[in-house]
């Protein structure tokens, strides 16, 4: 078996054969042409331009067919698109190098495509010189209508000439992708992507989101590594794509696949708050970044966003700016309607390292490195960004703002200062009002939960993060599945952690929640009741399993079945499990 790491865009699951897409190299010869053939090829320019825009609005249609909910985010990408169709420096300038050099059209693109680039590689700002890319698809698609003379060939595959759903349940690997090219994939029924590079592919990452496509992008030497119609996993959550794997590994998958599709289907009930069958209330909050999966009626029932990952927003060559961070901020604060919405700064570094020379912990082993936090306060330009985006959401609605592996009360001093400097330069009409800002912690450092006390005084709320906690906690990394058997929730040392950062904060009457893995596991629910935890935070495919679960379980029975169980030097996992299930009864 081999286990391919990358980026992931979300927590999906795909399982499905390999397409590889090489990307086609394109052969532009220069040609003189006579001064009387200048009209027509000035003629056969703006016909390709036309076929193009076909194209793209072909694609829109078929989108919002196919994906209403979607097709806003597309729309907007393939509009830029659309746009740069008219953009006077492609189009009048491409017509002046064809009268003014007597060539081809093709040519003429090429030519103008290049001084484009050029001229934007002269100037610093790396947005400015990001939107080349946008450029080269557009100018590549207008040389491809020329070159045959009708629609351009989106994409090199001979699965993509016959109608859609030719890739049905196809993973499709190949190098980089553009907007286009991904809603082409989508309506052709492609169930997952895995590209070999991060760097160039902001805006399809976000569309792909958008359109539920599960993808991985900075998998090195995918296309060398993995043949056609190799048997592919690729799952989401870890970031990792397995190939050549077991009849096991594939059953397992299909059947956590499976569960999630039957529980996405499932909506919790608003009109009835989740209580144990004695009568303990709970909390079940979401991790999500699609504000359209906590917007009423599907997530009424949720108590709020209790994880909004940011890593997306720092996946382009250039990070987000503050205003599409703040749109992006506000669209969740509408979408939950009044409910606290948890968002954490960017967690970069580690296992979630970016493309690109942007700024982010390397070291010899990055998961002890500059990560996360860490990363933040030792380039504040990209975290004050950040914290004033949030800061000026939080004028909307309840905003927690939470940090990532914090290791010291130190960090989270840091950065309440940083917070307290940027309302204080914030225009008056934009200051949070105080009851709508907290700043907690996230716990996932063996260090931040023993030394728990040291933090409680300095935060809001406390997040615990089992994934990294696991990881750090048991020394196996999370990515790697050779150690993959001691990455287990129900080490006695970490249930000690979790209990005594519960128990803590509860004292102290700091808000505390789960958001880690573990949280959305219903046969650990009755464990972390019996830890005296009262605020689950998991993805949106596991809220009504949970919800099930959670109403079957005895909160003081789980208590006294936990405590003994954090004594016991004959400790039994399994034999814990059972007892918890044993004592649970249909809701
Ligand atoms: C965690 O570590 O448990 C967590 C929720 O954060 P992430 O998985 O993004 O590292
Ligand atoms: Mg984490």
């Amino acid at each position: 078996m081999l286990a391919l790491s990358g980026i992931s865009l979300s927590s999906g699951i795909a399982l499905g054969r390999a397409h590889r897409l090489q990307p086609r190299e394109l052969e532009i010869p220069r040609r003189t042409i006579e001064p009387d053939e200048i009209e027509t090829e000035i003629a056969r320019f703006h016909a390709a331009v036309e076929a193009t825009r076909r194209h793209l609005d072909e694609l829109i249609a078929n989108l919002e067919k196919k994906t209403p909910g979607a097709h806003a985010t597309a729309h907007e990408f393939l509009d830029t698109h659309r746009l740069l169709l008219r953009d006077p420096e492609i189009i009048d300038g491409t017509v002046t190098a064809i009268r003014d050099t007597a060539c081809n059209a093709e040519w003429a693109v090429q030519t103008r495509q290049t001084a484009i680039a050029d001229s934007f590689a002269a100037i610093e700002d790396p947005y400015l010189r990001a939107r080349i890319e946008d450029i080269e698809h557009v100018t590549r698609l207008i040389i491809e209508a020329l070159t045959d003379g009708r629609a351009p060939v989106l994409l090199n595959s001979p699965r993509l000439q016959g109608g859609a759903g030719d890739l049905a349940g196809r993973i499709v690997v190949t190098r980089v992708l553009s907007p286009p090219q991904v809603t082409l994939l989508h309506q052709h029924g492609v169930s997952a992507l895995v590209l070999e590079q991060g760097s160039s592919f902001a805006h399809a990452a976000i569309l792909a989101r958008s359109l539920g496509i599960p993808a991985l992008i900075g998998v090195h030497s995918a296309l060398t590594l993995i043949k056609e119609d190799d048997e592919l996993i690729l799952d989401g959550h870890y970031g990792v794509l397995f190939v050549m794997h077991s009849d096991r590994l594939r059953r397992h998958y299909r059947d956590k696949q499976h569960d999630l599709a039957f529980q996405v289907a499932a909506d919790l009930d608003a009109k009835e708050p989740i209580k144990t069958k004695d009568g303990v209330a709970l909390d079940i909050y979401l991790n999500t970044e699609e504000p359209a999966e906590i917007a009423p009626p599907r997530g009424s029932g949720l108590a709020g966003v209790g994880l909004m990952r940011t890593e997306f927003l720092f996946l382009d060559r250039r990070p987000a700016d503050e205003e599409s961070q703040l749109a992006h901020y506000r669209a969740m604060l509408a979408a939950a309607g009044g409910r606290p919405v948890t968002i954490r700064t960017f967690d970069i570094g580690g296992d979630k390292l970016l493309a690109g020379d942007r700024p982010q912990g390397g070291g010899e082993n990055p998961a002890l490195g500059l990560r996360a936090v860490r990363l933040g306060l030792n380039h504040p330009e990209l975290l004050r960004r950040q914290l004033r985006a949030l800061l000026r959401a939080a004028c909307d609605g309840p905003l927690r703002i939470l940090l990532p592996l914090v290791t010291t009360a130190g960090e989270i001093r840091q950065v309440r200062r940083m917070m307290q400097q940027l309302i204080a330069d914030l225009p008056a009409a934009e200051h949070p009002p105080a009851e709508h800002l907290a700043l907690g912690a996230m716990i996932e450092t063996p260090a931040a939960a023993l030394a728990i006390h040291t933090l409680l005084p300095e935060v809001d709320f406390v997040a615990i993060g089992t994934n990294d906690l696991s990881q750090y906690t048991l020394a196996a990394d999370r990515l790697d599945p050779a150690v993959g058997y001691l990455y287990d929730p129900l080490h006695p040392a970490l249930l000690r952690l979790i209990s005594h950062v519960i128990e803590q904060a509860e004292a102290r009457g700091i808000p505390v929640s789960l958001c880690g893995e573990m949280a959305a596991e219903p046969k650990y629910a009755g464990v972390l009741i019996g830890l005296g935890l009262r605020a689950f935070s998991v993805h949106c495919g596991a809220v009504a399993a949970l919800a099930r679960r959670l109403k079957t379980l005895d909160a003081g029975r789980c208590r006294a079945l936990m405590q003994r169980a954090l004594k016991d030097p004959d400790f039994d996992p399994q034999a814990l499990l059972a007892a918890i299930d044993g004592s649970t009864q249909p809701p």
